[in-house]
């Protein structure tokens, strides 16, 4: 099974992938957290990465590109994943059909939130995690890259057919039982 969680900063990504990847025994491939991880042990993509993370820009594609498809190839992920914060823009859709070699993602399901709920729920997870890009202001930024740039792809993957809608409003539990019903695969 192959899967793409979209959704603007703070709709709940991340919780929700981390329930179903867990119930679909597939990994969660965050692209947001290979970035952290790499940044923890101070590898040189972390270092470069957080540059732009830190601003709520884009990481460029000359650095994600080859770190999504070195994950991608790994063992565990060959015969299914749940991505996590990528693709984030029109190439990096490119990208991804050619690392899928034809093969097409099952779903992609898209977590709506209000954007005052969002950024109440960033900057509560600021005080919570510490995230040096949840600031008031790199969180403004971050919504409007994500309104420029990934909001597209919802109409390009409705274009497949593989878009399902979820509301992000309620609790983890509640969302999540959302989600399962709506990919019902
Ligand atoms: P996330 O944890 O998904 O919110 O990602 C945190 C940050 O990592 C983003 O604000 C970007 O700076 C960077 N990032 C994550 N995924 C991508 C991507 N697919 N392309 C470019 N930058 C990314």
């Amino acid at each position: 099974m192959r899967l793409l969680i979209m959704g603007p900063p703070g709709a709940g990504k991340g919780t929700q992938a981390e329930f179903i990847s867990k119930e679909f025994a597939i990994p969660h491939v965050s692209t947001g957290d290979l970035f952290r991880a790499n940044l923890a042990q101070g590898t040189a993509l972390g270092v470069e990465a957080k540059k732009y993370m830190d601003a709520g820009e884009y990481v460029p594609d000359s650095v994600t590109n080859g770190m999504v498809r070195d994950r991608l190839k790994q063992a565990d992920a060959l015969s299914g994943f749940l991505l996590d914060g990528y693709p984030r823009t029109v190439a990096q859709v490119g990208e991804l059909d050619g690392m899928l070699a034809g093969k097409s993602l099952d779903k992609v399901i898209v977590l709506t939130a209000d954007t005052n709920e969002i950024v109440g729920r960033l900057l509560n997870r600021a005080k919570e995690q510490g995230r040096a890009d949840d600031t008031e202001e790199v969180i403004r930024r971050r919504l409007e890259v994500y309104n420029e740039q990934t909001a597209p792809l919802i109409d390009l993957y409705k274009s497949r057919g593989l878009i399902v809608e979820v509301d992000g409003l309620g609790s983890v539990q509640e969302v999540t039982s959302r989600i399962l019903s709506a990919i019902n695969l």
